[in-house]
């Protein structure tokens, strides 16, 4: 039997409705249709086990942890000094001296090369720091993830001009904040269907935006943001094409308007929200890349930015295996430690070997993606995946395991004097991975 040839075209659009054909046409048109490096994933859908990418298993250099090492300590001490996750999910406030503190240590450029004024970190210590902080605080987590990881820093670093990079990039060292705003009410897994649109004035010197954004995380706060929107229809071999295009967009532009402030399940301290843009005048300049390669751009934004989530993920999922030890030993009924009760070791067993298993996938995928010679967009995909699947188990797992404490909000077990494990806010914060940065039924886009 011979395996399909990778290059041929295997889909057929002749019997879809116009709609789905155009949605995959425009998102198969926008994806990278070249291989320069070898994928692990890719081999695997060959049939081929290509264990030459994945061992021996990658290890970070001492002198790239001793960075790593010191970020994550002062981080620590900020968390522990000056934020309450609790109360961020009660108040649905992140504290400014907190945000303040975090920029004064670089987080908002962690990934920005020095050249530019950031801490040009590795893809392994930014997701030490983000694990850190995901197992503090859920919405903490997701500020700077939107900011960093989808965000303008990264699209910037991927396809800005140098012009662009020096004019942008030295702010987020200075504690500027960005946002990425792709969803619209209508469109959300299917963007190919966007209908904010940028036209071109006269003098042909700024693209004027209108449309509706909507679930932009950070877009609230936003000092800028990444912006996709139509731009001018092609004829490309005779047919009409829909272009669309990326802008940064200063958040303090004349014309946008911040229309609602979502509430949500979890991750209730992030400013996230429906943005309406009217006639936003943006300069040429501030294009990304180029007319009609604004999908492009989301979908190699995500190529590194998605393997943050995994980060995320990991750390939530080793906060659950702290607690639940913690507990399992503590916790005494029917004359044993619950953690000694069949049920109860086989559920601590389950906890830490997925914890286990979570964090080796981060690991692996962020060194491949130091490493730059390996393709790692299948892999991003899957690590997205498994791991948010695989923290809501560890996450729901551990509500059962702590009992009706599981299902008790950390401040109410507080005020009658009772350790405040914050599991029951873990829970909700934790069940947006599942959906954000491309639902698990189809992991395309943010
Ligand atoms: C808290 C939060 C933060 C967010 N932050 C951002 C942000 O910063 N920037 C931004 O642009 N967006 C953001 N989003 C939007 C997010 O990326 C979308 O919610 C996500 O892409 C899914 O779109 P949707 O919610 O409209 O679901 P829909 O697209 O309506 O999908 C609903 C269901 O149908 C399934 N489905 C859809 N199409 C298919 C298909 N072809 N095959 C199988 N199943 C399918 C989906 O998987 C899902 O289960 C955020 C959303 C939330 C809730």
């Amino acid at each position: 039997m011979s395996l399909p040839d990778e290059n041929k075209v295997v889909i057929d659009t002749s019997k879809m409705s116009d709609a789905k054909a155009s949605s995959l046409q425009i998102t198969e048109s926008a994806r990278e249709s070249v291989w320069q490096h070898p994928s692990f994933g890719k081999s695997l859908f060959m049939g081929e086990f290509n264990k030459e990418i994945l061992f021996p298993f990658p290890e970070q250099s001492s002198d790239d942890e001793k960075i790593g090492d010191d970020l994550v300590k002062q981080v620590r001490i900020i968390f522990s000094e000056q934020l309450d996750a609790d109360l961020v999910d009660e108040t649905r406030t992140i504290p400014d001296e907190v945000i303040q503190a975090l920029a004064k240590l670089g987080l908002f450029a962690m990934k920005v090369s020095k050249e530019y004024g950031g801490l040009g970190l590795t893809q392994v210590n930014y997701n030490r720091v983000m694990m850190a902080i995901a197992s503090h605080c859920g919405s903490t987590a997701v500020l700077i993830s939107a900011h960093q990881s989808i965000g303008v820093p990264q699209p910037l670093k991927l396809f800005g001009t140098v012009e662009q990079k020096k004019r942008f990039l030295p702010r987020f060292r200075e504690g500027a904040i960005s946002a990425f705003a792709l969803t619209e009410p209508s469109v959300g897994s299917d963007p190919a269907h966007m209908k904010t649109t940028a036209t071109l004035n006269e003098q042909g010197t700024h693209y004027l935006i209108n449309g509706e954004k909507l679930w932009c995380t950070n877009g609230l706060i936003a000092d800028y943001l990444v912006v996709m929107a139509c731009t001018a229809p092609k004829v490309i071999k005779g047919k009409e094409r829909k272009q669309i295009s990326a802008f940064i967009v200063e958040g303090n532009s004349p014309g946008i308007e911040l229309v609602h402030r979502c509430d949500f399940m979890g991750i209730r301290g992030i400013q996230n929200g429906l943005m309406r843009f009217t006639d936003v005048a943006v300069p040429v300049e501030n294009l990304l890349l180029e007319e009609g390669r604004g999908l492009k751009l989301a979908l190699a934004t995500l190529n590194t930015g998605r393997l943050t989530l995994p980060a995320a993920c990991a750390g939530m999922a080793k906060q659950c295996v702290n607690m639940t030890r913690r507990w399992g030993g503590k916790r005494v009924q029917w004359g044993s430690a619950i953690g000694e009760h069949e049920k109860g070791s086989n559920r601590l067993a389950f906890i830490a070997s997925t914890t286990l298993a979570i964090e080796a996938v981060t690991w692996l995928t962020s060194h491949l993606a130091d490493k730059g010679d390996v393709d790692i967009r299948m892999e991003a995909a899957m690590a997205k995946m498994f791991c948010s699947e695989m923290a809501w188990q560890v996450v729901d797992e551990t509500v059962q395991f702590f009992g009706g404490r599981g299902y008790e909000k950390a401040l109410s077990l507080k005020a009658r004097g009772e350790l405040p494990f914050p599991i029951e806010r873990m829970m909700r914060d934790c069940r947006i991975n599942r959906i954000i940065e491309g639902t698990t039924d189809k992991v395309a886009k943010p």
